[in-house]
Order: structure tokens, then C-alpha cells, then sequence
């Protein structure tokens, strides 16, 4: 059988030393995708025990699984919620919204107002990535919605963000300088929001002004470095995959995995597993099989790891996303959910 592995006691290791890297600022844990595959439900109480204050993500779906398990132990914030049942629930769920756009503040407004409780909103300005947010020749006119809203009970601003490529640091730096006019753009209009955030895993982890007062880690706090980034100190896989070996040939080992589980088949010949005698090239990738070089005394049943820390010469989920020009959580997105996942 195969499974996902997943060492909490790893995972709050790198919580707290992404934590202690961008303090004073907070850290809020990214837990989109179903917390990149490793499970909100395993994850959260995980996260909050480790001290994180903050959590969020795109869905709506992880965003309220999330606070429903966090309580007032942790603020959520929900950066897509688009129809007025998806406010509705979000509202509900006592999310923290983001909103990029004019008729989408308008929409939140109307449907708080209706509920008599001001939503708590984080203003998005597009600070050159145009995915979404509102572009600065709008963000005046914005803004002074806001306070508008805000002094009518509507909504209060908690915060005011962006999201920026991390591709080149002269790009990000162009970014930030948009993002801290916008900032003193609103506070000029009479906004007074309670964070400023802008940067993910690499801007928080290498660019000390980067940080403002909270940053959006989901990466790195899963101990996913980036492609072709360098290793981060104090940061490992929570993850492995695991699976064992169901025949052993002339040659070759047949190992209980292929690219129905998840297993991207332009893998085979690029990537090594890890066997209990060392490291071992994939040679081919099937619908559920996969064939590995054989090794001496092998055996059926014998556990090889698919990826992971690399503690058995297995390659990392950013080493294999790398042989195949992908980012780092993609192998992780990609596993089956038939693939059991099993805390350790
Ligand atoms: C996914 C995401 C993050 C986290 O990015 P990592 O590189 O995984 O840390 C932060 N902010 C936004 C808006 C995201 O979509």
C-alpha cells in the first residue's frame, strides 16, 4: 500500500522557524488546497499549537474548515470568495475577506449591512501581477469607498495587501514600491488597517522589507523550498510518499505507484526513489506500477519512498518538480486522495 506521511512534529519545526525568521512580523500559514495536500483537518491544530495566529487561503472550502477548527485562536483570511452565497458562508464562518474590486466591495458591504455586523475586509492592490486587484489609478477612488463604508458600519478594513511574482527582485522591488504608496494612499483617506501584507515563502524568507506586519507562508512552513531556489536552514519536508514493492524482476524492482496515484509520468528516467539499499534511478512510470534498478535482496513489501526529506536517497518534491520545470508543491497537489494520508 502507499501513503502520505506526515510528521507534524516537522511541520511545527518549520512553522516556528519561518515564525522566528520574519518576526516581528506575523506569520500567516497558507493552507489552500486542502493545506497543499497534507490536510486542513491534520494540519490546523497542528499550526495553531505551534503558535500561528494567522491562517488563510484561496477556497473558501479550506478557509472555513480552517476557522471552524481554530476558533478565536486564529484570524482566517479568504483571498476568492466571488457569488453572494460564498459571502454569505464566509460571513457565516467568520472568514476575513479579500477584495479586489469595486462592485465586489460593494457586494460585501450590501450583504454585511443586511446582517448588521461589519465584515472584515483586506483591500488588494494590483501591484503589477494583474491578477486580480485594484489597479492604482482606481485605488484612490477606492479606498475613499472604504472609509465611506467603513464610518457607515458596513465593513472595517483590516488590512491591505497584494501579491507579488518573486521572480526578480527588481520586479518585487518595483511591486513594493506600489504597495507603500497605496498604503499611505489609504491611510490618507482615513483608513487605519491592522496588517500590510505583500510577500509568500521567498520575499518573507530573504527580503527582510519585504515583510511589513504579517507574511503569507504556505511553502516553506511545509518544508517545500522553492525551484531552483536554495535550501532554507531549519526547513525540511513534512511529507513522504511512501509505497512498497509488489515484484521484483531481471533487473528491475515493480513498486506499487504509478501515474494514476499521482505520479507524473514524464518523471521516469528523471528521478530517484529511495530503497532500503540507497537511492535508486525510476526507470519507468505506469498507470499503477512503476519500475525502479533493482537493488540486492530485494523483496516484495519492502517500503521505498517516492519522495521526502531524502533520508533514504529518495529525491525531495521540489527536486522532482524541478526535473520537470514545475514549483515545488506540485508533486504534493498531484497525489491521489485515495492515497491514505497518515500522521506520524
Ligand atoms: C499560495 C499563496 C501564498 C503562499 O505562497 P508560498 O510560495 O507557498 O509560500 C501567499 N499568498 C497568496 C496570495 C497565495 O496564493
Amino acid at each position: 500500500m502507499s501513503e502520505l506521511r506526515i510528521d507534524l512534529g516537522r511541520f511545527q519545526a518549520n512553522v516556528r522557524a519561518v515564525a522566528e525568521r520574519v518576526a516581528p512580523a506575523d506569520l500567516l500559514l497558507v493552507v489552500k488546497d486542502d493545506a497543499y495536500g497534507h490536510g486542513v483537518e491534520r494540519m490546523v491544530p497542528a499550526a495553531v499549537d505551534a503558535g500561528a495566529r494567522w491562517l488563510g487561503a484561496i477556497d473558501l472550502s479550506s478557509a472555513s474548515r480552517a476557522k471552524a477548527i481554530a476558533g478565536d485562536r486564529a484570524r482566517v483570511f479568504c483571498w476568492q470568495t466571488a457569488g453572494v452565497d460564498e459571502i454569505v458562508a464566509a460571513l457565516d464562518a467568520e472568514l476575513e475577506l479579500g477584495v479586489g474590486d469595486a462592485d465586489y466591495l460593494e457586494r460585501v458591504a450590501t450583504i454585511a449591512a443586511e446582517r448588521r455586523e461589519p465584515a472584515l475586509v483586506h483591500l488588494k492592490i494590483d501591484t503589477g501581477l494583474h491578477r486580480n486587484g485594484v489597479r492604482r489609478e482606481d485605488w484612490p477612488e477606492f479606498v475613499a469607498r472604504a472609509a465611506e463604508l467603513e464610518d457607515a458600519g458596513a465593513l472595517r478594513v483590516a488590512g491591505i495587501w497584494s501579491h507579488i511574482a518573486e521572480a526578480s527582485d527588481a520586479e518585487d522591488d518595483d511591486a513594493r514600491a506600489v504597495f507603500d504608496d497605496a498604503v499611505a494612499v489609504a491611510r490618507a483617506a482615513g483608513l487605519d488597517p491592522d496588517v500590510r501584507h505583500l510577500a509568500a515563502s521567498a520575499a518573507g524568507w530573504h527580503r527582510a522589507e519585504f515583510r511589513c506586519d504579517l507574511v503569507r507562508v504556505g511553502a516553506f512552513c511545509y518544508g517545500i523550498r522553492s525551484a531552483d531556489g536554495p535550501e532554507i536552514p531549519g526547513i525540511a519536508p513534512a511529507a513522504t510518499l511512501v509505497t512498497e514493492v509488489v515484484a521484483v524482476h531481471d533487473g528491475g524492482v515493480e513498486l506499487g505507484i504509478g501515474w494514476l496515484d499521482g505520479l507524473f509520468s514524464t518523471l521516469a528516467g528523471r528521478m530517484a526513489v529511495g530503497t532500503p539499499a540507497g537511492p535508486r534511478a525510476l526507470r519507468e512510470i505506469r498507470e499503477t506500477t512503476a519500475v525502479a534498478d533493482a537493488w540486492e535482496g530485494a523483496t516484495v513489501g519492502d517500503e521505498v519512498r517516492v519522495f521526502g526529506p531524502g533520508d533514504a536517497g529518495e529525491s525531495t518534491a521540489t527536486t522532482i518538480a524541478e526535473a520537470i520545470g514545475t514549483v515545488g508543491e506540485e508533486p504534493l497537489l498531484r497525489v491521489s486522495p485515495l492515497i491514505p494520508r497518515v500522521t506520524v
